[in-house]
This record gives structure tokens, C-alpha cells and sequence, in this order.
């Protein structure tokens, strides 16, 4: 297909419909020149796609019909526990394939919005509260997916952190922590994976709805991102299609839409022109040709069982150990469990939503563990309720086992926002009834964000994180409980006190249609390592059954160019008696900068295997992105010459390794200086001080005078009074300051 062959033989009619999807999932095809429809489907976790769905066909697609059986694997939460981009990128070709086999063109997903609060009803969609780590798995997802010919739709552009009022909420954010925190992942994924498509979000930035956004779509994503793609938008989220075609919007959905008149319209009367329905239209057909080049190659069936082995080695891998005393766990092998909670029988498995699956093949806990115990069951709680007769039933239950392993957590959707992160009160009723019998509980918890645990925290000796697990559930538990897998996932997420020690707290959702974030750059471990707040469990923690040490940090060099790379090794070391897997995190921390910059950043990690007593060296490359922050007068990232630590860690708590490197940049992130500055600014500011001395000179004062001493404290516009009623400045008509302040040599 040539496009520009294609959009000359294409009338402006056709042209505009390809700008609107045709219904909920098929674009608009133009059978007179042979270009097909394509599907997007979603995403992010698994493909969700109707049954008998044929793009080469005519049946439109309604979002309503029985969905296909495909593998529902754990959400991007618990991936981004597995802080394992080959994972991901394994995940991303499962996906794929998938999509190839069901005639799904493009997935929806993944998503990178932040979590500015673990109240955001979407934090399970989402990756990381770090922009680094979330747009490296995101871009490894990315690479998965597109390797099989599938394209995939970055999502949600941008600023999109909360459900409550999503469609109308206007945010209101500060250049920096916007570039630093929220557009980064959009930024990384889009530079390292180039998705096919980005979707626009339903919000609006700054009073503009994010589909007719002509600063964040044509500006920031098409300019300054150089994003070159299709931007689809959210469904349902344009609200005046001029604007938006204008603005950067590719495509439209879903469809019909009402528009094209109006679009036609527009073009006849001069407010768009045709050039620019070319330019959105051959985004359209370049996303077609793409998705559609693969189609016509055979595709061998998905390998079903090797993709629900995946969703099981993610999930486990994803499940993070909280709390582990008296090593309650691994499980004793020849102990009788008590399981207690609903949640083990009807699991939690996938998401509320657009991203909700209807899994393969289902992995339920309770067949799971009573294949390796000898289990007994009690419900304790029904939808969230619990009576005196299903307490005393766990309670009997518990009793007479050796171990409780008691299933909590609560389910989170699309749409809604929590408004607590504690678990539901009669699970913890349960907790304590339990602890009254028997102290040896395990708590294991389904929910796809941070919990406060501080109470049933008092009553366990266990707590596994396992997010939102997908369709290997209960055989990833099986395993992480066994001790056949060693625990290894850390949190992508900063795991609170409680609520109102959360950096958003004051302003999430914010008031009505507007939200403020007055946090800035202070988001998750960013804020709690900053302020000093106790986290209940820091970002990047997580246990393990075996121990490990890092040693022998080492840098390429202690001096470097911004532009050179710098290599960073740690010896890792498992020093326990069980193979298991580290995360090394490595950290920087800028020890002066001309602006505030956060305690620490995470800027690369890795994650290695070890059997007990080996020793592995993990390398690291540090490159100028690692050392840039973005400096608003300058609207760009730029490095700052200085020392930055180097920070190794196993959380963002937990530092074992420091060293110091100095780098030296061209970049001159320091504001000028300007009238209101002191004299003493000028004289101590490298860029000034020649210029500073200059002045001196041709004042004729040098520093044992009275007069110079004065001089330092004031500021130009007051040096420029004093001169003045000295007559000097009158009698150079006030070009002494003027050149002092641009720089000039004449005195
Ligand atoms: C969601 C998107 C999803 C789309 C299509 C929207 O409501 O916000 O994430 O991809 O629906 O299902």
C-alpha cells in the first residue's frame, strides 16, 4: 500500500471516515481501493476480544458479545513487581500472538499514568509510581507485542491519574513534575518501542480536553516527543472534531461518529484545510498497513500452554513478600492447612473494566494447594460480609490446623476511584478471630495497589502481596508457598502508613473539575525519601527465602563528560541456602543543583538469578538522561555540572553502596542574573565575575575600600541609585549596570 497513492485516489469523503472507527473496535475500511479494516481490542493484560470476530469480514463489532477465552495473565501491577523486562517482553509476544490468531490488529495497552495516590482505581493498569521503571517495562511490553506484527496504543495520554470525574477533570500541574514524572514513561516507551498508536486520555490538561489538545498532542507528543504515529482517541473522549484533527487526533472511536459533515464542512469553508485531513488520514493508513502487513503471513496456533505458563511465572513472580516471621513460610510440607476467606474459592483474578478477561484455562487456588496439603476450607467472609455462624466456622477451622493461610483484598475497577486502602473491615474480623485460635496466620492479599496494613499487620506472621493474578493464581501460590519458587517480587510502589501520609492526599480527586498537583515532583518514594516519612514498606522492597549481599561497587570512572556513559558494576552475592532472584536498583542523588531536586531517583536496574553461595557481577550503563532533570527556563532536560552519588540498593530504603561521580556538562541550567540580584551574586557567579571585576576597575574601588563593601550587599537597582547620585551612571546613561548584567566588557 502507498499511502500518498492512496490519499490521492481517496475523495475527501473517504478520507474523513477514515478518521472515525466504523463501530466499537473496527476502523473505517475503503473497499473501492482495497484498504481493509483493522480491530483494536483491549488490553492491557490479555487480549479481550469477542468470539468469531473477523477482521477480512463485514459483522461490526460490539463490545457486547461473548468474549474469546484467551490468557488472562496478572496485571501491569504485579508485572512491574517482577521488575523483569524479559518477562515482559515474553508477556508482550504471548500477547501478540494471541491478537495475530483472533484477528485483533492493535491492543489497547499498556497503560503508563502515574500513581499519584494508591486511591486511583486504575493503579492496577498502571506499572510503576517511578516514570523510569514504568516506561522500560512499558517499552519491553511494547517490543513483545509489535515483534509479532501487532500494533499496540500507548495509553493513557496524558495526565490521566484519577476515575473520579475522568471525563471532564481538568489538571493542573507544574512543567517539571509533569516532563519528570508523568510524560517520562510516554517519553521512554515512545524513544525505545515506538508504538504504533498513543490514545488520548478523557481529561483535560490545562482547560483543553486531552483529544483536542493541540499544545500536548501537536507540541508535546508529535514535536517534542517525536512521536510520528496515530493518536487514537480514548472511547468517547473527542468532543469537537475539528479542534481535534487540528490538534493531532488521528482517528476517532469509537464510531459512527456524528462528525463528518461537520469535518467536510470545515474544510469547504477554510477552517481545516485539506492537507491536514491528509496528514491525519496517512497516520490512519500507515497504522493499517502496518497492523495489516502481518495478517497475510500464516499464523501458527498460540502456544495456549506455554502462555499460561508464563501468566504463572509472572504471577509469581509479581507476588511480593511482606512480612515473613519465624520463616512461617515456605510451608512446612507435612503440616495441615486451614484456608480461610472467599477470595481463595472465587479469586480475584483480573480487573473491573476494560481490561477484564475470560481466562483459558483457571488455576484456582484451592484445587492448587489441596494437590500439596492436606487443606481444610472456610469461607470467613461472603461478598464482603461475615456472620457469627461463618466466623465460628473458620475459627473451628483454624483451630486444628498447623498454618491459616487467610485470603484478603479487595477488587478495583475502571471507573472508580477507592476512597480507603485499608482491607474491608470484616476480613479483618476474620484476621483477629483467627489470630485468637491459631498465631501462625499467612495473609495473602489480592489487590492491585498499596494497602495500609498496619492493622492486620499486628495479627500475622505473613502477608503476600499477590496483586491481581491472573489466570495462573493458584499455581503461582502453590509454588511462592512451597518454597519451589523463592519469593522475588519487589514493589513497583510505595506501600504507605496509611492514607493520609500519601503525597496527594490533600488534593486526589481534587474539588469538582479540578485537581491540582500540588505535590509536584514529590510523588511516591520521591516524597517519602525527601520528607523523611516512614513508608510502611519502601519502594522496591519486597523478601526473598535466601539472603543476599551486594558488594564491590565500581564506577568506569569518578569523572565524566555528560555525554559519556558511565558503567556502574555490583557483585551480587545469594548468601543463603536457596536459589532465588535480586533486584538490583541502582539510584542517584544530586548533591547540589541550581533547583530542587527529589532525595533520590531511580535511573537503572537489573535483576539477577543466583544459586545459594554464587556470586554474579551486574553491570549498568548510566547515560546523560540519567543525570538531566527538566529546567523550565530552559524547556528542556538539561545536566548541571556536579557530584551525583551512586547509589545500589534492594529498595529505595535500603542502600548498601554509595560512590560519587563528577560530571561535567555544557549545559547552563543556572537563571541569569538580572537587576534585583546583589552585587555580590555578580561578583561570585563565574559567568559575571570577570565582568563584576571590570566594573570594579573602572569605579576605581577594590576590596579594602569602604565603598566595595557597601557594593556587596546591594542589589543593581540599587547600585544604580547610589551611582546615579554619584553621577556616574547618569554620565554612562546607566550602561555600567546594563553591560554588568549582559556581559559586556564596557566599563
Ligand atoms: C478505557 C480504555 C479502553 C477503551 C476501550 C475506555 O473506557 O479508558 O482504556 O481501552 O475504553 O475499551
Amino acid at each position: 500500500m502507498d499511502i500518498r497513492e492512496c490519499l490521492k485516489n481517496m475523495t475527501l469523503e473517504e478520507k474523513v471516515l477514515l478518521l472515525e472507527g466504523a463501530d466499537k473496535g473496527f476502523t473505517n475500511p475503503v473497499k473501492r481501493l482495497g484498504i481493509p479494516r483493522i480491530l483494536l481490542a483491549d488490553g492491557p493484560h490479555g487480549v479481550r476480544v469477542e468470539k468469531g470476530t473477523e477482521p477480512d469480514g463485514d459483522a461490526p463489532y460490539t463490545m457486547t458479545g461473548e468474549m474469546e477465552e484467551t490468557t488472562a495473565f496478572p496485571c501491569e501491577a504485579a508485572m512491574a513487581a517482577t521488575w523483569d523486562a524479559g518477562l515482559l517482553e515474553k508477556i508482550g509476544r504471548c500477547m501478540g500472538e494471541e491478537c495475530r490468531a483472533l484477528g485483533v490488529g492493535v491492543l489497547l495497552g499498556p497503560g503508563v499514568n502515574g500513581k499519584r495516590s494508591p486511591l486511583g482505581g486504575r493503579n492496577f493498569e498502571y506499572f510503576s509510581e517511578d516514570p523510569y521503571l514504568s516506561g522500560k517495562l512499558a517499552a519491553a511490553l511494547i517490543r513483545g507485542v509489535q515483534s509479532q506484527g501487532v500494533g499496540t496504543c500507548l495509553k493513557h495520554y496524558a495526565l490521566n491519574d484519577q476515575e473520579s470525574r475522568r471525563t471532564s477533570v481538568n489538571v493542573h500541574i507544574d512543567e517539571r513534575a509533569m516532563w519528570e514524572i508523568y510524560l517520562k514513561p510516554f517519553e521512554i516507551a515512545i524513544r525505545e518501542a515506538a508504538p504504533f498508536s498513543v490514545m488520548a486520555a478523557y481529561n483535560k490538561v490545562d482547560g483543553h480536553y486531552m483529544s483536542e489538545n493541540e499544545e500536548m498532542l501537536a507540541h508535546i507528543l508529535r514535536e517534542r516527543l517525536g512521536f510520528p504515529g496515530a493518536v487514537v482517541s480514548d472511547w468517547g473522549a473527542v468532543h469537537d472534531k475539528v479542534s481535534a484533527v487540528k490538534a493531532g487526533l488521528s482517528l476517532q472511536m469509537p464510531g459512527p461518529g456524528r462528525d463528518a459533515g461537520r469535518v467536510i464542512k470545515a474544510v469547504e469553508d477554510g477552517e481545516l484545510t485539506e492537507a491536514e485531513i491528509d496528514r491525519r488520514a496517512g497516520e490512519v493508513l500507515r497504522l493499517v498497513k502496518k497492523v495489516t502487513e502481518a495478517r497475510g503471513k500464516k499464523q501458527a496456533e498460540p502456544d495456549w500452554q506455554e502462555h499460561h505458563r508464563a501468566a504463572v511465572q509472572t504471577a509469581a513472580e509479581g507476588m511480593v513478600l511482606l512480612k515473613n516471621e519465624d520463616g512461617i513460610l515456605p510451608l512446612k510440607q507435612a503440616g495441615t492447612l486451614a484456608v480461610l476467606g472467599e477470595l481463595a474459592e472465587k479469586p480475584c483474578f483480573v480487573g473491573g473494566g476494560s481490561s477484564s478477561l475470560t481466562p483459558r484455562q483457571m488455576d484456582m487456588p484451592l484445587e492448587c494447594l489441596g494437590g500439596e496439603y492436606t487443606v481444610s476450607y472456610a469461607k470467613g467472609y461472603a461478598a464482603n460480609r461475615t456472620t457469627e455462624e461463618l466466623l465460628n466456622q473458620a475459627v473451628r477451622t483454624a483451630g486444628t490446623a498447623d498454618t491459616v493461610l487467610l485470603f484478603a483484598g479487595v477488587s478495583t475497577s475502571e471507573s472508580l476511584d477507592r476512597d480507603t486502602i485499608l482491607l474491608p473491615r470484616e476480613q479483618i474480623r476474620l484476621v483477629r478471630a483467627a489470630a485468637a485460635v491459631n498465631p501462625n496466620i499467612v495473609l495473602v492479599t489480592q489487590c492491585g495497589s498499596a494497602v495500609d496494613y498496619s492493622e492486620a499487620e499486628k495479627y500475622v506472621k505473613a502477608i503476600l502481596h499477590v496483586w491481581i493474578p491472573g489466570e495462573g493464581f493458584g499455581a503461582a501460590l502453590a509454588a511462592i508457598l512451597s518454597g519451589r519458587i523463592s519469593p522475588c517480587g519487589k514493589l513497583a510502589e510505595t506501600f504507605p502508613v496509611c492514607l493520609e501520609n500519601t503525597p496527594a492526599y490533600p488534593d486526589f480527586p481534587g474539588v469538582k473539575d479540578e485537581v491540582y498537583y500540588r505535590e509536584g515532583l514529590l510523588t511516591g518514594y520521591r516524597f517519602y525519601d525527601t520528607r523523611r516519612i516512614l513508608p510502611r514498606y519502601p519502594f522496591g522492597f519486597g523478601l526473598s527465602y535466601t539472603t543476599f549481599a551486594l558488594e564491590n561497587l565500581r564506577l568506569s570512572s569518578h569523572r565524566i563528560c555528560s555525554r559519556e556513559e558511565l558503567t556502574v558494576s555490583v557483585d551480587v552475592k545469594n548468601t543463603g541456602s536457596m536459589a532465588g532472584k535480586e533486584v538490583v536498583q541502582l539510584y542517584i542523588r544530586d548533591e547540589k543543583s541550581a533547583f530542587f531536586r527529589p532525595e533520590k531517583e531511580l535511573k537503572e536496574f537489573a535483576k539477577v538469578k543466583l544459586e545459594p553461595g554464587e556470586t554474579k557481577t551486574v553491570v549498568l550503563k548510566l547515560t546523560e538522561d540519567a543525570f538531566s532533570y527538566y529546567v523550565p527556563h530552559l524547556g528542556r532536560f538539561a545536566v548541571e555540572s556536579g557530584s551525583f552519588a551512586v547509589l545500589a540498593g534492594t529498595s529505595s530504603r535500603d542502600i548498601c553502596l554509595e560512590d560519587t561521580v563528577e560530571v561535567i556538562s555544557e549545559d547552563e541550567v543556572r537563571l541569569p542574573l538580572g537587576m534585583t540580584d546583589s552585587f555580590k551574586d555578580f561578583l561570585e557567579d563565574d559567568r559575571y565575575t570577570v565582568y563584576a571585576r571590570q566594573f570594579l576597575a573602572a569605579l576605581r574601588v577594590d576590596e579594602s575600600h569602604m565603598f566595595y563593601q557597601m557594593l556587596l550587599g546591594v542589589n543593581l537597582i540599587q547600585m544604580q541609585e547610589l551611582l546615579a547620585i554619584m553621577g556616574i551612571d547618569e554620565a554612562t546613561a546607566g550602561r555600567m549596570t546594563e553591560n554588568l548584567i549582559n556581559r559586556q566588557s564596557e566599563f
